[in-house]
């Protein structure tokens, strides 16, 4: 016998509670972002690679050793999308929507990267996400967090999430800050990991994000955003804060957080669970004025957030799964035609309605019990529609059949 063939590491098969939970946070996410506003979008799966070489940053841990770039058979280089962000921001230029401003945006699909392989991390994943673009204002920014949070709360898991939220500030005060820095890391150059060696020449910022332990000792030292930042800068957070306290939703201030990726400023922001272990971030996102111009279009300020759908699927019960309700029976081979009669009618009336395939009436019965199935129709000489839960039976019209089920 051949071999059997295998799912490729890190990938993994969507079926009956896996899938029931999976799908039920899908769909929360996009009853609730439709509740603000916001519109489903579809991006392509893989892009051309500059999409995200060119943004995401060339020190981030993605475009460093995480992505599955790879020439086609045109000699393009291509890469499986990690995150949604940069494609959504692709799509609003090549689609000519930098002008018919706000967009807003909700998405959902597999994300690819090439990670190690363990409980809540994956190679293929899958995010919901929103993108508001178009507005500079923090009311913006507090609104996208209260959406996430919301649906956290719809998916009762908000109670175990805390939301940390922080501040990049704007150039100017990234600037004056990373010479603090600067400053300081280079102190401890020697006692750096060998990827914060490099992130201090080139973005010392993003050694805040380090998940070295040498580095998280020295992170603990360093000197933090607030002091360095304008006063514009500051009176944005401030609006944010309030803005929140508005919508009614809790945080903390964490000035640690900056986010893994290149393009974020002002707001950056974290839900994080304590139920996950180290894979503890379960939404996640911030503010990317600059993103847009970076792809080659015009300014479009953005805020946004991604959610690892794995990792919201761990913290919840799947929603109970309905059976079908009505099996239809055929008491014989005759009354198999009639059967099917029976079974179009209900489906065309949107009753959802099955059939055994095979064996006597009494083992189809049998299997109806079982599937949970809250009356069959017996097809034979007359019809007739048995309710299971309580076993009462009597003799229908095929005609007044959908009128009694739907009762
Ligand atoms: P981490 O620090 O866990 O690597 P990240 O900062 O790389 O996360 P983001 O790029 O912000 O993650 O992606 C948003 C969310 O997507 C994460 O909070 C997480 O829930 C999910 N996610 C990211 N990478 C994976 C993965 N390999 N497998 C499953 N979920 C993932
Ligand atoms: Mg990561």
């Amino acid at each position: 016998m051949a071999n059997i063939l295998q799912p490729v590491r890190g990938t993994r098969d969507l079926i009956g509670d896996d899938a029931a939970r999976h799908f039920h946070v899908v769909e929360t996410a996009r009853r609730i972002t439709a509740l603000y506003g916001f519109a489903e979008w579809q991006t392509p799966i893989f892009e051309d690679t500059k999409v995200f070489s060119r943004t995401l940053g060339e020190t981030s841990d993605v475009v460093t050793k995480e992505m599955y770039t790879f020439d086609d058979r045109g000699g393009d280089s291509i890469t499986l999308r990690p995150e949604g962000t940069a494609g959504v921001c692709r799509a609003l230029i090549t689609g000519g929507l930098t002008q018919t401003l706000p967009q807003k945006v909700f998405y959902t699909g597999p994300m690819f990267r090439y990670e190690r392989p363990q409980k809540g991390r994956y190679r293929q994943f899958h995010q919901i996400g929103i993108e508001l673009l178009g507005p500079a204002t923090a009311l913006a920014d507090a609104e996208v967090i209260a959406a996430g949070w919301q649906i956290l709360r719809a998916l009762g898991i908000a109670e175990t999430v805390e939301l940390q939220v922080n501040t990049l500030g704007d150039a100017e005060s990234r600037t004056a800050y990373r010479e603090k820095l600067v400053a300081y890391f280079s102190q401890y150059a020697a006692e750096l990991s060998e990827d914060s060696k490099l992130r201090l020449e080139k973005n010392p910022l993003r050694i805040l994000d380090s998940k070295d332990e040498g580095d998280k000792k020295l992170v603990e030292g360093a000197p933090q955003m607030q002091a360095s930042l304008t006063d514009e800068a500051r009176a944005f957070f401030d609006s944010l804060q309030n803005h929140l306290n508005r919508f009614g939703v809790p945080f903390i201030h964490n000035p640690t957080i900056v986010r893994g990726l290149d393009y974020y400023n002002h707001t950056a922001f974290e839900f994080v669970t304590t139920a996950l272990g180290a894979q503890g971030t379960v939404l996640a996102g911030g503010r990317y004025d600059g993103l847009v111009e970076q792809m080659g279009g015009p300014s479009v300020p953005g805020v946004g957030w991604a959610a690892g759908i794995e990792r919201l699927s761990m913290l919840i019960t799947a929603p109970p799964t309905a059976a079908v309700p009505v099996t239809v029976i055929p008491m014989n081979s005759d009354s198999e035609a009639q059967a099917l009669e029976i079974l179009k009618l209900l489906r065309a009336q949107n009753i959802a309605a099955e059939i055994g395939y095979s064996g006597n009436a009494k083992k189809r019965l049998e299997r109806a019990n079982k599937s949970g199935a809250a009356f069959v129709v017996l097809v034979g000489e007359d019809i007739k529609l048995k309710n299971l839960e309580t076993g009462e039976q009597q003799d229908v019209t095929a005609e007044n059949l959908p009128g009694l089920l739907r009762a």
